[in-house]
């Protein structure tokens, strides 16, 4: 770190480029959820729901929404989901349009 802070201060650099590969720790870091649709229910999508603090998980009809732009990989819903969640492992989420940060993961049994 200090070695990027001295540099930038000689050469006049404020930014980096993007890192060419990434740092081993990064394996470390907490992800967004990924859902398996067929170990989703109605009634898990709903506990899920309650348990995200960032209301990053909503429930529309047959489908549970998740909102990578508001999710903070805090992890809850993970302990609340058992086998039907597990950590993406992806921590890069650039994108182009809000929209494309948000997932619909279709429940297999809505009414359950
Ligand atoms: S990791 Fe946390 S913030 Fe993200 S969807 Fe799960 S409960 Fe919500």
């Amino acid at each position: 770190m200090a070695f990027w802070f001295l540099r930038g201060l000689r050469k006049g650099v404020v930014t980096t480029r993007y890192p060419v590969e990434v740092d081993p720790w990064a394996v470390l870091l907490p992800t967004p959820p990924v859902f398996d649709p067929r170990r989703l229910t109605g009634s898990l999508a709903e506990r899920l729901v309650a348990t995200c603090p960032s209301n990053a998980l909503v429930r529309e009809g047959g489908y549970l929404v998740l909102d990578l732009g508001a999710c903070s990989a805090c992890g809850r819903c993970l302990v609340v989901a058992g086998a039907a969640a597990r950590p993406s492992g992806v921590f890069e989420l650039a994108a182009t349009s809000r929209q494309q940060l948000v997932k619909r993961i279709p429940i297999d049994r809505p009414d359950e």
